[in-house]
């Protein structure tokens, strides 16, 4: 039978381990090709050799034996040249080398072609034959095109396989994981993995009687409602208001019709109650999973969550070990934790939380920022069948987690523990200082604010203002647009709690990857689409509603700055001022009391860099967005993980623009301040100092540390760094330059190696 190469690659991608991957790849190209054998070899990083790992047709006694040296034997020249070969017999090729034990003396034909990750060298797979002929160029095609499909899949499992393999050495070899950072903070503990009932092993059963399947069906789900109504009592005096609202979310799922309804329908069908609950929680995942809304997708989540809490009823399983038996200072690690699970930990004994899955916008994420429990999440490497017990070190600020450190990584981490909270205290009592370069120049620090902050009067009280406030996700998280009144009142106490310290409100900056879950805007490449300003131009009600309830929050305050986002032409501020003026006239017929703000426009799309002359005469300041700028610059998606090491905010093209818009804005006397990421990073901030930004805005937790730095800088020193950094020619030299200088002025702990 000839499979095809999508249906082979479809088998691997489907695998949980590397044998089974590599089996499956082996046998069936086997086939395919009409080839006496297949194998393949895998690069063990460790020793630099590829390693026999699967073979059908050859002596298999040799798998997981044989191992060849790159450059040596035909394995190790396609490996070594990174191309496929083919022969009609391989011993005519001078890198031929006889492989003792692999009964090769027997095969003439060759074939090989490499397996090849983001240009790292995986593996090599071959095909042989008996016959002195090559593969033709049929099969030839075919197989270099499967050796390059499976790369990715070859890579994720290869990866599981190292880190199995080196945490079952003896002395447990070291891991350190990079995934998303979500909850800030450092913490060390030991991996307590998380006990979810199972609804991927819930195996298929008829009911033996409907109507107690039934019956036994809704007290689970009656029993997981009260499991979450008395965790959300117990945490009530931890959590805010806002967060807490999380658990009457899951309540309000559990009675969801479409929940309850169609489990009970399934089991009216025949199904047992298990059966019917795993199929349904499976159907209703798979809706959101299919979103491509980063916050949508993470309701698939909660939804399992949901299904994992009832089935633990069903299967009246203890949910947890007894707080005794928890270490004292525990780091909960699951494939998908859920919020439950974090509030049934003993208090005081959760020291941080690791999860395969898992975004920043995730209820379990939003939680651990309230309690402050540092969090990593979407480790997709992490192998969570070796690490139970474990020792690890959480890395929340930066994404990073280290299994089984080593006593002298424990001794660094605890000092870097040490030294955060040294920094805390530090800064804490620079919190009344001004953010002041040691040579007296100012500098505003704000912070960036919109993903449901709880207590805005104690932000209001640390902080100068607000230098970015998103309001995207006030219209991301409900199933219609919020009305004037909810926006209004939302404004107005952000706009309250700060006055009269400025706080700049952004427009709706939705398309691209921030989907409207009500509004579906069909694109190939929705980056370079509708997205931003170009969507609020395209709907002017709902640009309209979002201006007059900004115009009317600001009443009486004057402390309102609008920002419009994704600006690249200057037709697009015209239009969002002439909305702004209609708003205000529309306000003004109709005796409504109102102030209008000043306005910005955000520098991030390229074009704008180059008419700020033009723009200026129409804002009163610029916000410098590098998340966006920097992704459209280098042509590089800021949320493809393939990609993030490309994505700098160092590249001399970044520094140079940066520099360039600095310049313009100033010329023409237009405040400038930056509110990207690499506002909240010391080293970067530093630059953007010498380069003459007005102001940074940054998430609030990366304030001390920018604080920190610009008061341990003059100006004058700032603008020579600033000047080095415009003459490098590529930003591994300017990371260099500005790590060496905070090292230099004793801000070593803020240098970031990796
Ligand atoms: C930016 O692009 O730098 C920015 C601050 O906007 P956002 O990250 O919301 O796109
Ligand atoms: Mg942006």
């Amino acid at each position: 039978m000839i499979l095809n190469s999508s249906q082979i690659v479809r088998e691997v991608n489907n695998s949980t381990h590397l044998d089974e991957a590599l089996a499956l790849a082996v046998k069936r190209s086997r086939s395919s090709m009409d080839a006496n054998a297949c194998s393949a070899y895998i690069n063990d990083m460790q020793t630099d050799r590829y390693l026999l790992m699967a073979a059908d047709g050859l002596a298999c006694a040799a798998v997981g034996k044989v191992r060849v040296v790159r450059n040596e034997g035909l394995v190790g020249w396609v490996a070594a040249h990174q191309e496929a070969v083919n022969l009609s017999d391989a011993v005519d090729h001078p890198g031929y080398r006889h492989v003792p034990g692999t009964g090769d003396e027997l095969l003439h034909g060759f074939m090989g072609a490499p397996v090849i990750h983001h240009g790292r060298v995986l593996g090599v797979l071959v095909a042989q034959k008996h016959e002195r002929c090559r593969f033709d160029d049929d099969e030839a095609a075919f197989f270099t095109t499967l050796a390059i499909q499976i790369g990715s899949a070859i890579h994720r499992l290869l990866s599981k396989w190292e880190f199995s393999r080196r945490l079952n050495e003896p002395g447990r070899g070291k891991i350190s994981i990079c995934g998303i950072a979500c909850a800030p903070g450092l913490s060390i503990g030991k991996i307590v993995l998380s006990q979810p009932a199972d609804l991927q092993s819930v195996p298929y059963r008829k009911a033996r009687d409907i109507d107690s399947e039934i019956q036994v069906f809704q007290a689970a789900v009656q029993s997981a409602k009260n499991e979450l109504l008395a965790g959300k009592e117990r945490m009530s005096a931890s959590l805010s208001g806002d967060v807490l609202s999380l658990f009457d979310a899951y309540a309000m799922m559990l009675e969801s019709d479409k929940l309850t309804a169609a489990a009970v329908a399934r089991i009216r069908k025949g199904q047992w109650a298990r059966g019917a609950l795993r199929d349904t929680i499976f159907e209703m995942a798979r809706v959101f999973e299919q979103m491509s809304d980063p916050y949508l997708s993470a309701r698939a989540e909660d939804i399992r969550n949901i299904g994992r809490q009832i089935l633990g009823h069903l299967q009246k399983v203890e949910s947890g070990i007894g707080a005794g038996t928890y270490p004292k200072e525990c780091i909960l690690a699951g494939s998908e934790i859920s919020p439950v699970e974090i509030t049934n930990m003993p208090r005081g004994r959760l020291a941080g939380v690791i999860c395969i899955q898992g975004s920043a916008l995730s209820h379990v994420a939003i939680i651990c920022r309230a309690l402050g429990i540092p969090a990593v999440m979407g480790l997709a490497d992490l192998p969570i069948s070796h690490v139970e017990d474990c020792d690890i070190t959480v890395d929340g600020n930066r994404g990073v987690v280290c299994i089984n450190p080593s006593p002298e990584d424990i001794h660094a981490f605890r000092q870097s523990i040490r030294e955060e909270q040294a920094l805390s205290a530090r800064v804490e009592a620079l919190r009344h200082l001004p953010a002041q370069t040691l040579d007296g120049v100012s500098i505003p620090l704000h912070v960036n604010l919109g993903i449901g902050e709880e207590d805005l009067s104690m932000l209001a009280r640390k902080y100068e203002g607000v230098g970015l406030y998103r309001t995207e996700f006030l219209f991301i998280a409900r199933d219609t647009l919020p009305t004037e009144d909810d926006q209004c009142r939302l404004y107005r106490d952000l706009l309250e709690s700060f006055a009269p310290k400025p706080v700049t409100i952004r427009t709706l900056d939705v398309g691209g990857d921030k989907k409207l879950p009500f509004f579906t805007i069909a694109e190939t490449n929705p980056l370079l689409g509708r997205r931003g300003i170009r969507f609020t131009l395209d709907n002017p009600d709902v640009f309209l509603t979002q201006l007059r309830a900004l115009l009317l929050a600001n009443s009486g305050l004057g402390n309102l700055r609008v920002l419009f986002p994704m600006i690249g032409r200057v037709g697009e501020i015209d239009a969002a001022i002439e909305l702004l003026d209609r708003a205000c006239l529309d306000l003004a017929a109709e005796g409504r009391a109102f102030e209008r703000p000043r306005i910005g426009a955000m520098v991030e799309v390229p074009s704008a860099a180059f008419l700020m002359a033009e723009l200026s005469k129409r804002v009163d300041f610029f916000s410098i967005g590098t998340n966006d700028l920097t992704q459209y610059l280098l042509a590089v998606d800021r949320s493809n993980p393939q990609v993030r090491g490309f994505n700098d905010n160092l590249h001399p093209a970044v520094v140079h623009v940066v520099n360039d818009i600095v310049q313009r804005s100033r010329s023409h006397g237009k405040p400038v301040g930056v509110c990207g990421e690499m506002a909240g990073d010391p080293a970067s901030a530093l630059l953007l100092l010498g380069l003459g930004v007005d102001s940074l805005s940054m998430n609030p937790s990366s304030l001390p540390r920018v604080k920190w730095t610009l008061r341990s800088f003059t100006m004058k020193q700032g603008r020579e760094l600033a000047k080095k950094a415009l003459s490098i020619e590529n930003e591994s030299d300017t990371l260099r330059l500005l790590n060496h200088a905070l090292k230099a002025a004793g801000l070593g702990a803020l240098v970031c190696e990796n």
